[in-house]
């Protein structure tokens, strides 16, 4: 399917997603990068060795939770915008996403926005918690977004219409 579509199966996905426990101790990251190509920046970014990708660059990326600390210092390096951040501590009901996001214009934090999913179509309204663009993110910013539980496996990206 991924081939085809460039979507990847439900049954891939969940495969790279932690544990319901682990989402809900804190923030923890979610690589989606199912292509080889020859790219590393995630493993650089990473200052606690989180990620591997072993001897040839053209491996997948392969987190180990245990080590991530959800830093969230790969999220903005990642050219492919394969990674995010997850945490379902803070609520029963939501999740807090920090998604990568290079459109303009930018969302506003405090106010509701449209929640994609990874073909790009509206799942549901989501509220934008935080918008990080620092220097440091090249140009790659950071929103962090509150989602309904329902849709952890579904939310991948947002709309904001001006
Ligand atoms: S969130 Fe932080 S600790 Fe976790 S993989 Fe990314 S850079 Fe490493
Ligand atoms: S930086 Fe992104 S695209 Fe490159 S290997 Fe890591 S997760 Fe994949």
């Amino acid at each position: 399917m991924l081939e085809k579509t460039g979507i990847p199966t439900e049954e891939m996905i969940k495969e790279v997603f932690p544990s319901i426990d682990r989402i809900n101790k804190g923030p923890v990251a979610v690589i989606e990068c199912y292509q080889k190509i020859p790219c590393n920046p995630c493993v650089t970014a990473c200052r606690f060795n989180a990620i591997n990708i072993g001897d040839d660059i053209n491996n997948l990326p392969e987190l180990d939770i245990e080590k991530c600390t959800g830093c969230g210092m790969c999220v903005s390096k990642c050219p492919g915008l394969s990674i995010m951040l997850i945490d379902g501590s803070k609520s029963e009901s939501t999740i807090l996403f920090k998604i990568p996001y290079e459109f303009l214009p930018l969302p506003e934090e405090g106010t509701i926005v449209k929640g994609l999913n990874r073909k790009g179509e509206y799942i549901t309204d989501v509220d934008v918690i935080k918008v990080l663009n620092p220097k440091s993110f090249d140009r790659t910013p950071v929103i962090t977004v509150e989602v309904d539980r329902n849709y952890l496996y579904e939310f991948r990206n947002i709309r904001v219409e001006g």
